[in-house]
């Protein structure tokens, strides 16, 4: 075994690592989770200058041709500087870039995916729907229904990462109302900017800056070939897709969990009670032993999905539990952290709070604890229990 990252992943991270500190600084962080709702124009393009927006996308279609594992070198480094700007640009890839790269037709790749690499379409992926996220194929009403030259999509998304400012909306939608579900759905590219739909923003707790919203669809025409995999069997495709995306939400807590470690082990050195440092007491060196413990677990599952991932190997039951590891790790991180900081970690003028407002969203999205430990142990073999 060798755990050891490749010289070049090294590179990269120490790259990442100096973007963070020069363009993410904590009052830029803060900044802009007062004041934005998305990642800034400076940062996006910053990022797109280093590569990241390429980095997985094959060469042949202007992007590094980089695997999972050097993803999650960059996604951990931003995430830790800044969970939303993560999620912001990670939204791209996982729902723009990789859908593409496996379900697009070469006609569809070559349309979008240099364009992905330039930074210039922003995606955001709208499967979630007002009756229902987890149980989603009952709760599905989204429909599409094929005119002869176009489709006319009707329904209405909730929680769509990013829809307000993306280029395109990877929508999945009913194809086949007969059929059982699983068999009848299909997936659509849909530009934003077409007439019928329209996008509200949803006031959230947490990672400010990258906005979540209603999605509304009132009779959107869209083209023949706006089609992505094949007709009425897009479930099937999305699976292969969704399973990384459950890294990449892993990696997301995992920076959240690392920053709130990181403030609160620092905090602990320059606070003084009783004649000296917090630090001493180890009531509180137990809490940040036991978050230093869970960052590692999560830490080592997801760089072994990405290593599976990269190898081409099933990972479906390590996804998720590096999803629900890293998430319960950086619940541990926030709300111990909180406590060590005593009452300056519940002030708006220290980071704490946001950590404790941001790692929230990842524990239930895009799967709830509940429902990956549900597919972890149908992987495993048990009957399925819901
Ligand atoms: C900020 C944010 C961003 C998001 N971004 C996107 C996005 O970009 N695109 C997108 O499509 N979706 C997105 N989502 C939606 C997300 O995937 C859903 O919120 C998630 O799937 C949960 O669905 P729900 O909120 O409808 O909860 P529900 O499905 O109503 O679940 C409520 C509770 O019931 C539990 N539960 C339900 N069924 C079971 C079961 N069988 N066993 C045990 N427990 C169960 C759940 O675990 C949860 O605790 C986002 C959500 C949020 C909050």
């Amino acid at each position: 075994m060798d755990f050891n990252f490749s010289e070049e992943q090294e590179m990269l991270r120490e790259t990442i690592q100096k973007f963070c500190r020069n363009e993410l600084s904590k009052e830029k962080v803060r900044w802009m989770d007062e004041n934005c709702n998305f990642v800034p124009d400076d940062i996006w393009n910053g990022l797109v200058d280093l590569g990241v927006h390429g980095l997985c996308i094959p060469e042949q279609y202007g992007g590094l041709g980089q695997g999972h594992v050097d993803q999650m070198v960059v996604m951990e480094e931003l995430a830790t500087a800044s969970a939303a700007v993560a999620l912001g640009v990670g939204a791209t890839l996982s729902f723009g870039a990789t859908p593409l790269v496996h379900l697009g037709t070469e006609e569809q790749k070559e349309r979008h995916l240099p364009r992905i690499a330039q930074g210039s379409e922003k995606w955001a992926m709208a499967l979630t729907e007002p009756e229902g996220g987890t149980d989603i194929l009952g709760a599905m009403r989204t429909r599409a229904e094929d005119k002869g030259d176009h489709w006319l999509l009707n329904g209405r998304k909730i929680f769509i990462t990013g829809a307000h400012v993306a280029d395109y909306i990877m929508t999945v939608a009913i194809t086949d109302p007969e059929a059982k579900r699983a068999n009848g759905l299909s997936v659509f590219i849909v530009p934003r900017e077409t007439a019928g739909l329209e996008t509200r923003l949803i006031p959230k707790l947490g990672c400010h800056a990258c906005g979540a919203n209603f999605v509304y669809y009132d009779d959107v025409r869209i083209p023949k070939e706006n089609l992505l995999g094949t007709l009425n069997d897009g479930w099937r495709g999305l699976l292969n897709v969704l399973n990384p995306e459950r890294i990449g939400t892993a990696v997301l807590s995992l920076g959240v969990a690392k920053a709130a470690f990181r403030d609160a082990f620092e905090y602990a050195k320059e606070r003084n009670a009783f004649g000296g440092p917090i630090a001493r007491f180890q009531s509180l060196q137990h809490y940040l032993a036991d978050i230093a413990i869970e960052i590692e677990n999560a830490r080592n599952l997801v760089y072994k999905c990405a290593w599976l991932a990269d190898q081409g190997k099933p990972m479906h039951i390590e996804a998720c539990m590096a999803k629900i590891v890293a998430a319960r790790a950086s619940e541990k991180a926030a709300i111990w952290g909180m406590e060590i900081l005593g009452g300056y970690g519940y002030t708006m003028e220290y980071d704490m709070q946001r950590y404790f407002r941001d790692y929230k969203q990842m524990v239930f999205s895009p799967i709830s604890d509940e429902m990956a430990k549900n597919m972890i142990m149908q992987f495993m073999g048990y009957p399925k229990s819901w």
